[in-house]
């Protein structure tokens, strides 16, 4: 038989009792985590969002409640009424906040019953993650989900703070629109009313965001759901909140330091400092030639462009192409390798390059080799010098070299991608790194403002060269403005290849936390870049004719930026996956195990909506 609540009031949560509430009636509410029975003595642990009290139920006092509480099987809902009582001093517990107390109960109320749950919350071996999911109910009850949602909580409150006091606006934009250029699969929604037409969930609020600055809101922030359906990844959702937000006749160093201001309250609400200088910044290009990816791991020595080195006698005899660069980096504490791990690790870099062009130069046997030794010693000087500039004192010699050469003939993807060499090294720079992991204690979390290397990637390429369409696309989204200089020089046109965007990217450890960009504010640039992008007027109306037509009605020079918040929580709250700080995910193949999500829907559904489903054979 179940109890009625009646007019009982909790007292206090189950996590905050203390050797100073020692004496007190206490009316507690929670699950139960554990029981154990000790003869005339039962021990209930009793938990809340909050934590967990030990609750006593003593056969001498009152024997009728003992035998209630015997019956209470672990997730049962109940409410223990008694008093708080100092522990004995060996029974005191240390690993547990309210250690020092107990509830001496005089009356057990049990207000829910639970089936024997699939797993429970406080088992520390993890069951499958599809068990999870189904019941997450159960599994958000652990310590771990509500620590990362809390966190989560956190972190939302603290960047909704620090943008309210800096001047922004917390503004709904909606969820039933068209379709925004993001570059991804819409999500459809059929119109019942104006049957054969469809609303597009907001691949991101993109396009209101800049019509809330022609509305002259002057600056608009929004923790907003973006639904993309993309091929899904196992770090992607379909749908995904981002920090969004936008501000009127900002130059690019406003944006970053508004988001510089979040970033560093979003980190202090989940306990990290991070120190007050602003972040680094560097060019795409100079991210490219120095780490050989746009989102550099700056936990790691650069790469050093070694091509001055490489003469055109000593290309002829290494059998090195005459004119492409030549990279080479080094992974710290790396070095010390038997002579047959070395030789199994060359051949496994050879491997993984294939038939590509690129090939690996053994420094190490150059030094065998008399005519070789000058080469030797100036690519190590460069390569211990990078080594000083990334970790001063620290230095040590055991690195592990590693020198990329493209053999004679120009490899493929040179000929439309100047930045094939430097990318595919910086590859292998990741690659190796994560290999040797153990060695170099690069990644290791230390809990410090140390572990996090921000930096601001900037002047991105306007344009990007889609091989398989063999066009040229929006690297960004075609909203982004050119720089002033490359729409005036004709490059637009000429050379689509050089035209850099004022866009930016915020970065964290070799992971793009956001990106964003200065945007067009002139109806004459916007409609010149859509035709850029190989669209026709009419198509460009088509699209986007009433964001043409406000461009029209004095809209402001603006820009704004979009940080994924769902991967910042689940950075400070040192989770795994973006599924452990979202309440409730989809699955790799973007399903929802719980409520069971995509189904079938009714006839009757389907004809109201004048839709029929066409089977594939
Ligand atoms: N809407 C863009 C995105 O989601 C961000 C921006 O340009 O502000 O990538």
């Amino acid at each position: 038989m179940l109890d009625f609540l009646g007019d009982l009031k909790r007292t206090h949560m189950c996590g905050t009792l203390g050797a100073s509430d020692a004496g007190k009636n206490a009316v507690l509410m929670g699950w139960v985590n554990k029981r154990r029975d000790h003869g005339s003595l039962l021990f209930i642990d009793l938990r809340d969002r909050a934590g967990i009290t030990q609750v006593v139920v003593n056969a001498d006092r009152n024997a009728a409640i003992h035998e209630k509480a015997e019956t209470l099987r672990n997730e049962y809902v109940i409410a223990a009424i008694g008093t708080v009582k100092l522990r004995d001093a060996n029974t005191v517990n240390p690993n547990m906040p309210t250690g020092e107390v107990e509830l001496v109960a005089d009356d057990i109320r049990i207000l829910n019953e639970s089936k024997l749950p699939p797993f429970l919350p406080s088992d520390t071996a993890l069951t499958n993650e599809e068990t999870r999911l189904k019941y997450r109910y159960i599994d958000l009850r652990r310590d771990v989900m509500q620590f990362n949602i809390e966190t989560r909580h956190n972190v939302a409150k603290a960047i909704r703070d620090y943008l309210s006091s800096q001047g922004f606006y917390e503004i709904e934009t909606p969820f039933m629109t068209r379709s925004t250029p993001e570059g991804a699969r819409d999500y459809l929604v059929p119109s019942r009313v104006h049957p054969g037409s469809f609303y597009a969930l907001p691949q991101s609020p993109q396009i209101f965001k800049q019509i809330l600055m022609i509305s002259g809101f002057d600056r608009y922030f929004q923790i907003a759901r973006c639904f993309r359906d993309e091929d899904l990844r196992a770090d992607r959702q379909p749908e995904f909140t981002q920090i969004d937000l936008e501000m009127t006749f900002p130059r690019q160093e406003t944006v970053f330091k508004v988001v510089e201001g979040f970033l560093r309250a979003a980190f202090a609400a989940a306990g990290v400092e991070l120190p007050a200088e602003s972040f680094v910044q560097m060019t795409y290009d100079q991210a490219i030639q120095k780490y050989g990816i746009d989102k550099p791991d700056m936990r790691l020595p650069a790469m050093v462009d070694l091509t001055a080195h490489l003469t055109p006698e000593l290309r002829e005899t290494l059998k090195i192409d005459p004119t492409l660069p030549v990279y080479g980096f080094t992974i710290p504490k790396a070095g010390n390798l038997s002579g047959t791990a070395r030789k199994a690790l060359i051949k496994e870099i050879q491997t993984g390059f294939g038939e590509c062009g690129l090939d690996f130069l053994d420094v190490a046997r150059l030094r065998t080799n008399e005519a070789f030794v000058p080469l030797a010693e100036a690519i190590a000087a460069k390569l211990t010098a990078e080594q000083i500039v990334f970790c001063g004192e620290n230095f040590t010699t055991d690195d592990l070299a590693v020198v990329v050469t493209p053999k004679p003939g120009t490899p493929a993807a040179w000929n439309y991608d100047k930045q094939w060499i430097p990318k595919r090294v910086g590859a292998l720079r990741l690659e190796l790194a994560k290999k040797f992991a153990d060695k170099h204690g690069l990644f290791a979390q230390t809990g410090t403002a140390k572990d996090f290397r921000f930096l601001w990637v900037t002047d991105f390429p306007m344009y990007e060269w889609n091989e398989e369409t063999k066009q040229w696309d929006a690297a960004h989204h075609p909203f982004t403005s050119p720089h002033e200089e490359d729409i005036k020089s004709g490059a637009l046109w000429n050379d689509k290849g050089s035209v850099r965007a004022l866009a930016y990217d915020v970065v964290l450890n070799g992971t793009e936390l956001g990106s964003g960009s200065i945007r067009i504010h002139r109806k004459d640039v916007q409609s010149e870049i859509f035709r850029t992008l190989g669209m026709t007027d009419e198509e460009a109306h088509q699209r986007f004719g009433f964001f043409l037509d406000a461009l029209e009605y004095g809209t402001p020079p603006h820009g704004g930026i979009a940080l994924g918040l769902d991967r910042i929580v689940m950075i400070l709250a040192g989770a795994s996956s973006l599924r452990e700080v979202i309440a409730f995910p989809k699955t790799a193949k973007a399903i929802d195990l719980m409520v069971d999500a995509p189904t079938p829907v009714s006839e009757l559904q389907l004809r109201e909506l004048n839709l029929r489903i066409a089977h594939r054979s």
